[in-house]
């Protein structure tokens, strides 16, 4: 596991154990800044070591949460050994010959891997599962969604500096951020990641490219709002979808609730809809407020919440694992 002590890697262990994947050997790595540092798993304390490549000797499977540019630096010594790279950074995730799985959605894919499988970013994770079952059953035309990005989604560090600026505010000081551009404690902020030449910001566009790579719609018509809010653990995200023709609600509705990976909280009778906290720390994503748009006759607009390190990066990257093993 390289990435062993931050949030995502964090989360890829406990999921090693609950899901009983079969370990002969664990390894931790991470940069030197935690090497010797030790993390319990199992009953056993492991300790975690800084990458080299003689590390991934002896490997098969590599879970990577480390970053971009260290997937980037270790995929060759990853491959040399014969490990499997399961990545859950964008360094690859756009590459031709790089599968882009959600195992719910387009499994098929990972079959074809050259010794990387990418894990597609969060957001994306959590809307395609809402969107495949619709999709499959009316073709798709564009898609309008904003999202609702925790802290968490920025890694280990900025869930505790909202926590920690979240205190400073209730105690009458003046929030500094160190970790993220702006303080995230009783504010919201358009995602920090860099702006493109179209003025959308590269987690805007990571969300339409890769949605088109899994879904094998290379021409959906997409677009993405999103925004960092102060919630420590899970996103959530408003989704408008337009198909090529009407779509009853109630059917919908239905498909959702039997989608795999997906449930559904949608009560409208006591205004009951998914909140980051029916899904922080479990498996499911939650999609409610399912409705049609009342601005366009084919279009339904719903919302959805997910835990985005579990099913957004750990668990999806674990799956893609499983559905290899089983095969
Ligand atoms: P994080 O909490 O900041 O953890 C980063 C991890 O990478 C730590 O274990 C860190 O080790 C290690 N690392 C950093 N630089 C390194 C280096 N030069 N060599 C070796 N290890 C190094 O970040 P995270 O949230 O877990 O995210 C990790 C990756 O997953 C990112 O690519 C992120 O985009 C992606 N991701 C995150 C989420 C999420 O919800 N958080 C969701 C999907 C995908 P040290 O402790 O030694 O610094």
């Amino acid at each position: 596991m390289l990435g062993a002590s931050g949030a995502v890697g964090q989360e890829l262990l406990q999921l090693l154990e609950q899901r009983a994947f079969p370990v002969s050997e664990l390894r931790l790595l991470a940069s030197s800044r935690s090497a010797g540092t030790t993390q319990s798993w199992k009953g056993q304390q492991l300790t975690v070591q800084e990458v080299s490549a003689e590390a991934f000797q002896g490997v098969d499977l590599v879970l990577a949460s480390a970053g971009g540019s260290v997937s980037k630096q270790w995929r060759e010594a990853i491959i040399a050994a014969g490990a499997l790279m399961v990545d859950n950074s964008s360094a690859f995730r756009m590459e031709e010959g790089v599968p882009l799985v959600v195992p719910e959605v387009n499994p098929d894919a990972a079959f074809g891997h050259q010794g990387v499988i990418a894990n597609p970013n969060c957001t994306t994770i959590l809307l395609t599962l809402a969107l495949a079952p619709l999709a499959a059953r009316v073709p798709m035309c564009r898609v309008v969604v904003s999202t609702y990005q925790s802290a968490s989604g920025a890694g280990a560090r900025a869930m505790e500096e909202l926590r920690d600026l979240s205190q400073v505010v209730l105690d009458g000081g003046t929030p500094e951020s160190a970790v993220l551009p702006h303080s995230l404690a009783f504010n919201l902020f358009l995602h920090n990641s860099p702006l493109q030449a179209n003025s959308y910001c590269e987690e805007e566009m990571k969300m339409v490219n890769e949605t088109r790579k899994i879904m094998e719609l290379p021409d959906l018509r997409f677009s993405a709002t999103c925004v960092r809010v102060p919630v420590l653990r899970a996103h959530s995200e408003a989704v408008n979808v337009e198909f090529e023709q009407p779509f009853p609600v109630d059917e919908a509705r239905s498909l959702l609730a039997a989608a795999p990976g997906v449930e559904l909280i949608d009560r409208p009778d006591d205004n009951r809809f998914p909140m980051p906290t029916d899904v922080t720390g479990r498996d499911p994503i939650a999609v409610g407020r399912i409705r049609q748009d009342i601005s366009e006759p084919n279009a339904l607009e719903f919302w959805l919440c997910g835990d985005q390190i579990r099913k957004g990066a750990a668990l999806n990257a674990i799956q893609i694992a499983e559905l290899l093993i089983s095969s």
